[in-house]
């Protein structure tokens, strides 16, 4: 990994510095924050070095001068690696978490209600779906911001409060990351806009753009690590959210598509043709999430997998597959069967490892535990690829309900 080799690199020549004393490190606190001193002149040939590796090596480390120490002659500086990067380059599979959206409907969400809002109407319930997943040793948290952008907003008269809620989310994420004795990285969730692109539907490209631009300027300011594009069917919006985002951010983006029209997305995306167009975008990480059922999703990995891109991939799939009961929505996949699952996932060298709807942080627990070889790997058979469920239901449903 070049953005590895980088931050390697400087992290050496930051050492060697210190060593010759052209610069004082003041501070390694924990997750890659060095706060060194040095002159002004320096602190301007090493920010024009850390800009040059950047660019080349992609990699995302953000130099400022810091407001607490001010000092006539020097000035102070703090480097930051970036802490998903960071969990990206470490040896071994890294567990994310599971459903947001299912989790906030077991914790009293009614159908038909912003999600967004329990950021700032129930931020406790919220940090304890996201302190159960790190309890359950998920290491990077999605933000309950799936549908906080403004197309989807709108449909609750919520569009001009798009950067507070995402802000709001990050934060809530935030906090429940920074407990954690270990790193655990926050990812900002964005979902699709759920409206179709020019010329099949009547959004335009500039709109698309600004629209993530929107979302990810809220959730960087609430302190997400990485930008988390996720349930995608359409590799234009996916384009048109890449090149809105990066007018307004430089953190790492992941993205990954659901697969649950036959194998391919909903707009007839194949995850072999996703994997080849989004490596030329310089994402850090593709992958599959949501989808109808593991088989389809473990496929779709496998094809990503077969692209040979290099780029790291991320599984997120539904614990099994939705089956309407009474007035909900039941998922038949039990801790077994995704921690069976995430077995599998490693034996296909998928980098990050994670749930989407149905799956909780029991699910979530018992996968940490089979990913350490702690837990046995469950006995359960594999499923086969199926044709899609996709009935109308199904569908609007998991659209309202996120992840
Ligand atoms: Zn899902």
């Amino acid at each position: 990994m070049i953005e590895v080799f980088f931050e390697r690199a400087l992290a050496i020549v930051l050492v060697f510095l210190s060593y010759r004393g052209f610069v004082q490190i003041q501070d390694f606190s924990i997750r890659n924050r060095v706060l060194l001193s040095c002159s002004p002149g320096l602190y301007t040939l090493t920010q024009a070095s850390w800009v040059v590796a950047r660019f080349f090596g992609g990699v995302n480390i953000e130099m400022r001068q810091s407001s607490t120490i001010r000092l006539p002659t020097e000035v102070s500086v703090m480097a930051v690696a970036n802490a998903f990067l960071s969990l990206l380059g470490s040896s071994g599979p890294v567990l994310a978490d599971g459903a947001m959206g299912t989790s906030l409907f077991a914790a009293g969400l009614e159908s038909g209600d912003p999600p967004e809002m329990w950021n700032l109407d129930h931020p406790d319930r919220v940090l304890q779906i996201h302190a159960d997943y790190v309890a359950a040793g998920s290491e990077i948290l999605l933000t309950n911001s799936f549908g906080g952008n403004a197309l989807r907003l709108k449909l609750h008269g919520l569009q001009e409060r798009v950067v507070e809620l995402n802000q709001a989310a990050a934060q809530l994420a935030r906090r429940a990351a920074d407990t954690a004795e270990r790193p655990v990285v926050v990812a900002g969730s964005m979902g699709p806009t759920g409206e179709l692109l020019e010329p099949m539907g009547l959004l335009t490209h500039e709109l698309c753009q600004m629209v993530f631009a929107d979302q990810a300027r809220g959730l960087e300011s609430g302190g997400a690590d990485v930008l988390w594009l996720e349930t995608l069917s359409d590799l234009g919006e996916v384009r048109d959210a890449i090149s809105g985002i990066r007018t307004v951010s430089s953190l790492p983006l992941v993205v990954t598509m659901s697969f649950d029209t036959a194998g391919r997305t909903m707009m007839g995306v194949h995850a072999r043709d996703m994997a080849m167009q989004l490596a030329e975008l310089g994402v850090a990480a593709i992958g599959a999430n949501c989808g109808n059922n593991l088989a389809d999703t473990e496929a779709a990995l496998l094809e990503m997998a077969q692209a040979d891109t290099g780029v790291p991939l991320v599984g997120k799939a539904n614990a099994g597959i939705p089956e309407w009961k009474g007035t909900g929505l039941v998922y038949s996949g039990t801790p077994e069967v995704m921690g069976a699952h995430a077995h599998r996932l490693t034996q296909q060298h998928v980098k990050i490892i994670g749930g989407c709807c149905g799956s909780s942080h029991e699910h979530l627990r018992l996968m940490r535990g089979v990913i350490d070889g702690v837990i046995p790997v469950p006995d359960v058979a594999v499923g086969t690829a199926s044709t899609p469920v996709g009935s109308a239901n199904t569908r609007s449903r998991r659209r309202a309900s996120s992840r």
